[in-house]
């Protein structure tokens, strides 16, 4: 059986000083045993994500493939700690973060440089990357979106970034003007229509898991981080929203 652990989990909050940036990171466990990443998160994660993954049992060498669901730069920041792994990533997304119309001028760096990674699959439509993991493009967020569809389970990536945009809340305005960032809104739709469509649990890029129910869907459990300050303090910020979901059932 497939297996998916959440290395780091999502947050769909923001701040009054900007975006907290903390997307998902998961690992898929083939029935091989065969280990594959999904996303590598922001620099702000990079500290955490070889411990977590040593949690796990996991080394940067065991990882075969890391696919990057997209090129925002908490999503595919890290992704150079997998230097001996196949990288996936879609055509559009590193034409789009090399151009003059691309997220920021770090991105470009980085994505140069993968351009160079002796494995670097660049996909440009669906295809199987194993059996039973099939990535699905779903261009919206970002023109090269990818998500990773098991059976009825999908990785969304920031093709979903939370709950909401299930509820219609679609982002409209341009990208990189703040938290709605979105490349294109009509692709975004659609995109949303093919992530759900015989699906029942999807794995947002911010946000907890969702699972279908008879109402639409709802989160597996409520985001959490926990929050440290130099004389020891800590805090756990959770965010709880107590109504169901409905809509693209
Ligand atoms: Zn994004």
């Amino acid at each position: 059986m497939i297996a998916i652990d959440t290395i780091l989990s999502g947050f769909p909050g923001w701040t009054s000083r900007g975006a907290l940036g903390w997307g998902a990171i998961h690992l898929v466990t083939t029935e091989t045993g065969e280990k594959i990443l999904f996303d590598t998160g922001a620099t702000n994660q990079r500290p955490s994500l070889l411990p977590k993954l040593k949690e796990h049992g996991i080394l940067p060498s065991d990882i075969s493939t890391v696919i990057l669901s997209h090129l925002h730069f908490d999503h595919a920041s890290n992704w150079d700690y997998f230097i001996g792994s196949e990288i996936v990533v879609h055509a559009s997304d590193l034409e789009w973060a090399l151009s003059a119309h691309g997220p920021v001028s770090e991105l470009a760096f980085r994505s140069k440089a993968m351009r160079e990674h002796a494995k670097l699959r660049v996909i440009t439509e669906d295809c199987d990357l194993k059996p039973g993991l099939r990535i699905i493009h779903v261009p919206g967020h970002t023109p090269g979106s990818i998500a990773l569809k098991l059976d009825r389970i999908v990785i969304c990536g920031d093709a979903v970034k939370n709950r909401w945009e299930l509820q219609g809340d679609v982002p409209t305005v341009p990208a990189s003007s703040g938290p709605k960032s979105l490349w294109n809104a009509q692709a975004f739709i659609k995109s949303l229509e093919k992530l759900t469509s015989g699906a029942d649990k999807l794995y947002p890029g911010h946000d907890s898991p969702l699972l279908r129910t008879r109402g639409g869907w709802e989160p597996e459990a409520d985001p959490t981080v926990g929050l440290f300050f130099p004389n020891g303090q800590s805090q756990e910020l959770k965010f709880i929203e107590d109504k169901g979901l409905s809509g693209h059932s």
